[in-house]
């Protein structure tokens, strides 16, 4: 067996399970204790510090400077009492990933000695070293440099030695380079107009939050395995590997008890992630071999998608201490199912209630059907633009790969709800007469609390579907930064209440009852967002065909669903709602076409190296072989048993033969497609050229490679194969 896989092999069988003794009674004792949450900052900070901080997260209100000297003083304290030599600023640019750049507190004062220091300026604001962050022509490398700005929202937090800022990362003409800004802008956005609408119902109501809960789907690999494959390596999934001959479509739970490695690995994220505040729950639902599932408690959409950026990378490093590599990607094997990052999303107000839960009272769920009617409303409205923030290479392979929701944007409601709203679009138009009025409180807002206690409607192929309490958006992809479908969601809401309200006023000046009024709007929102609503299975030809009747669209690929983030009608939408302007919203467009193009042509570079490095030469190792042994066949055996014997061996040769030529030739013209592609100026051509010209090469590649995996010696096959990979 080649070096490479051999010792891979070996090394795999040699990795044990790693297991931890907890110093610990409950998660009570460790929850929490690396971030400087109210606790720490009560204990470390002056009342006067504390009361400005929580004003801040509450109201959004500014914290002076002088104050900002007294947080970074007592946070600085906290830290070092943990350890803590260096603080970052901790943010997520566009590329996906978090980024840090760690300065010391340590500073020498000049007279041999030195101080740990960390002033107010140093928490607010720093300016990373960070012209190679993409920033889509807002922002030439040789100007001023973008800054990084302290988000008090979500609490500072402990990695290692470093303590580690949540921050914001903006020009200095003040344009979002990140993915937090349009988020924070979005979600305030969300808070004004969803508390205006929530007036109707109660006057108490001060401040709306959006609540996020994730679901995060992964893939584990030995790290050995895992560094014989190139591909794993360079691109998170594996471009070739064919299928083995035992894969998940026995669905026997081969898998179903975790084994023994991968369990102590998730007791030490639990452990990790609890320290930090994040309130995880592992899952052991995995569907596919090898794969798992981690999902917290629901929080604020804020503090909710920092944990989601921070769980990724700390996965990363338990992993390596357990010798797995984690796959993040969203199709890291061909055939198996792969991963998604369910988005569950509700509103909830300053006085406890959540706004997509039916109530006790008709009046509790009167509100409840405003936020549910608009929520769908606002997706009909703008499904486009739902599509274009989940879009990317990866999510690309899973979308319509009928194992997650269509590229078709649909809202699944439960035939329970579907009821209610058929009846309430039966109204007409116009003020209620009061047998009207007691009929529906009775008959239909009155009944809903009931009927969903036993509302067990589980369509689990819409993108997104309401869940009891909850709409969950499931086709964001495994990979992805929460922050762009949240600032979508929370945008087009927004907009879609502050659009809900100005009609209810309107009726009420024109002298309606409120009641009436919110009816009356209801039930057009009701009407005029039929089309968007799907109870069947999204999976089926039948929908994609009834999808095109409706006209809705079904855009597959990422490179044509990012035009929707550049329409008029959306970059108004982004204008009104404060939530990017135009130059933030091209920029942010042109950045990720970037990013799917260089995506697609790392992809080929590697499938080139691999199959002309690797496969062919393995290919032509073992036909040398076969010619070898054809050739003492003929010497040693009589002509006639010969011609007999032969054939099969003859037939292998050419048949490989056949496959190594299709490699080297496909390969040659897809780096000559490559080529053509590299002299295209325009960003949004370049990536459209590399998903229509150059992806298609990847599967006539991989299926002649594949093909050879079958024929060839398993001694001589250099990569690890997927039943190596996939069955720990
Ligand atoms: P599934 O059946 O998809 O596994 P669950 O019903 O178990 O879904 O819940 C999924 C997620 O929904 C949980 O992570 C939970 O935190 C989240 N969730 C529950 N209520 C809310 C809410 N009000 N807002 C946001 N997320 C919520
Ligand atoms: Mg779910």
């Amino acid at each position: 067996m080649p070096q490479i896989r051999f010792s891979a092999l070996q090394e795999a069988q040699k990795h044990k399970p790693i297991e931890k003794e907890w110093p610990y009674e409950k998660v009570s004792d460790i929850f929490g204790m690396h971030t400087f949450n109210i606790r720490a900052m009560k204990e470390y900070m002056t009342p006067e510090a504390y009361k400005s901080v929580a004003d801040a997260v509450k109201k959004g209100s500014k914290i002076d400077r002088g104050i900002a000297d007294q947080v970074a003083s007592g946070m600085k304290a906290w830290a070092m009492k943990l350890g803590a030599t260096h603080y970052t600023h901790w943010f997520q640019p566009l590329t996906g990933a978090t980024a840090e750049k760690h300065d010391s507190f340590f500073e020498p004062t000049g007279d041999g000695q030195a101080i740990e220091k960390f002033s107010g300026g140093m928490l607010v604001q720093q300016e990373p070293d960070a012209s190679s962050f993409p920033n889509g022509g807002i922002r030439n490398t040789f100007e001023a440099r973008g800054y990084t700005a302290w988000d008090p929202t979500s609490p500072a937090f402990i990695m290692g030695r470093t303590l580690c800022i949540p921050t914001v990362f903006v020009s200095y003409t003040g344009e979002a380079l990140d993915n937090k800004t349009p988020l924070l802008r979005a979600l305030q956005s969300v808070d004004q107009a969803a508390t205006q609408v929530c007036q109707y119902f109660d006057r108490n109501v001060r401040k709306v939050t959006a609540t996020l809960g994730w679901e995060q789907e992964y893939f584990l690999v030995d790290a050995a395995l895992f560094n014989a494959r190139p591909d794993l390596m360079l691109t998170g999934r594996t471009l070739i590997g064919h299928a083995p001959a035992k894969g998940q479509q026995l669905d026997d739970h081969y898998f179903g008890s975790i084994p023994e490695r991968a369990r102590h690995f998730m007791r030490e994220l639990e452990v990790e992630s609890y320290k930090l505040g994040i309130p995880v729950k592992t899952r052991h639902n995995e569907v596919a071999p090898s794969q798992f599932e981690l999902a917290p408690v629901f929080e604020e959409a804020n503090i909710s998608v920092d944990h989601n950026s921070l769980i990724m990378d700390l996965m990363d490093k338990v992993a390596g201490r357990h010798n797995f590599k984690v796959l993040l990607h969203e199709k890291p094997y061909k055939g198996v199912n792969g991963s998604g990052k369910h988005n569950n999303w509700s509103l909830a107000t300053d006085t406890g209630v959540n706004l997509l839960a039916p109530g006790k009272t008709p009046k509790s769920n009167l509100q409840f059907l405003t936020f549910f009617i608009n929520a769908i409303k606002s997706v009909h409205e703008y499904a486009d633009l739902l599509r274009a923030s989940i879009a990317s290479a990866s999510n690309d392979h899973r979308l319509g790969a009928n194992e997650a929701p269509p590229a078709i944007i649909s809202v699944f409601i439960g035939s329970q709800l579907t009821a209610t709203l058929d009846a309430l679009e039966q109204l007409e138009k116009g003020k209620l007469s009061p047998e009207q009025k007691t009929d529906l409180k009775l008959n239909v807002v009155g009944k809903i609390p009931e009927i969903l206690l036993d509302n067990t409607d589980r369509n689990r192929t819409s993108p997104f579907a309401f869940t009891g309490n909850k709409f969950e958006l499931r086709a964001v992809g495994s990979t992805a930064n929460c922050a762009q479908p949240m600032t979508i969601l929370n945008t087009i809401m927004a907009k879609q209440l502050t659009e809900f309200k100005k009609s209810v006023d309107a009726l009420i000046e024109g002298g309606m009852k409120k009641d009436d009024a919110i009816f009356n709007v209801l039930r057009d929102y009701i009407r005029e967002s039929r089309n968007i609503r799907f109870e069947g299975d999204g999976y089926s030809q039948a929908w994609a065909d009834e999808a095109a009747k409706r006209g809705l669209s079904n855009v597959r690929t990422t490179p044509h669903a990012l035009d929707f983030y550049v329409t008029d009608k959306a970059i108004s939408l982004f204008e009104e709602c404060g939530v990017m302007n135009k130059v933030e919203v091209e920029a942010r467009h042109e950045i990720m076409l970037e990013e799917y193009m260089m995506k697609i042509q790392i992809e080929s570079r590697t499938l080139g190296d691999i199959a002309g490095n690797h496969v062919v030469p393995t290919a032509i190792n073992y036909q040398n072989k076969l010619i070898q042994n054809v050739r003492g066949l003929k010497e040693v055996l009589a002509a006639d048993v010969y011609q007999k014997v032969a054939k099969d061996q003859l037939n292998m040769i050419e048949k490989i033969s056949a496959y190594i030529s299709t490699i080297i030739s496909e390969k040659e013209a897809m780096i000559e497609e490559r080529k053509t592609c590299n002299a295209i100026e325009d960003a949004r051509e370049k990536a459209i050229a590399y998903c229509e010209k150059v992806l298609p090469y990847f599967d006539r590649i991989r299926y002649a490679v594949d093909k050879l995996e079958m024929l060839v010696d398993d001694e001589l096959w250099p990569l690890p194969k997927y039943r190596e990979l996939i069955f720990m």
